[in-house]
């Protein structure tokens, strides 16, 4: 079966085959921005990266979101064992959410240990376009709260099998990250 790296930082991954997540130096040099053709990618600022330059990139993210191959806002999101803290990540992610609606484009999320948040920002926010989680790695309940929110599910090598069983297929995703392991492995890992 054909299925789309959903999140991916291989910057070799062939053209078409993945969502090629751009590096923090693009989002500071967007001018820099060079993509072969028929590649895709994603550009968000990072939660990690939201301790220096966060307007300059959030400068340099409008104009990347401008590009036709860029077809995702991410990954962005909240995590409370790096970054800034986790008020202002939420500032730097809701800025993120207004130019994903601005641009039509949906949005590829990093949670750690912040389920709660994002789900209440979820709610507030209302956001215009799709969320998904990217690297889920949660249990059945957490995974159901999520789907129920409206929000899909995007999973890597290490994955519960139950939640990767209840996501309905539309609405599940595959993706190698930065684990170095190709594509077909998590999908053997997932059992197809
Ligand atoms: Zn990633």
């Amino acid at each position: 079966m054909f299925a789309l790296d959903f999140h991916t930082h291989n910057m070799f991954a062939p053209a078409g085959s993945a969502i090629v997540s751009l590096p923090r130096e693009l989002l500071l040099n967007p001018e820099d921005f060079s993509p072969v053709p028929g590649a895709l990618h994603s550009a968000g600022l990072h939660p990690w990266w939201t301790e220096d330059d966060v307007d300059r990139m959030l400068s340099g993210l409008s104009a990347l979101l401008r590009h036709s191959q860029v077809v995702a806002v991410g990954e962005c999101g909240l995590d409370k064992l790096r970054g800034a803290s986790l008020s202002c990540q939420c500032e730097v992610f809701a800025r993120q959410v207004e130019l994903a609606s601005e641009h039509s484009l949906p949005m590829t999320i990093h949670c750690v240990k912040a389920f709660g948040e994002l789900l209440h920002l979820h709610k507030t926010l209302r956001p215009a376009t799709r969320w998904t989680v990217h690297g889920f790695r949660g249990g059945p309940k957490l995974a159901e709260q999520l789907l129920d929110a409206g929000m899909d599910l995007s999973f890597g090598l290490h994955h519960n099998a139950d939640s990767l069983r209840l996501t309905p297929e539309h609405r599940r995703h595959f993706e190698t990250d930065d684990s170095g392991v190709s594509l077909a492995d998590v999908l053997r890992a997932a059992g197809f």
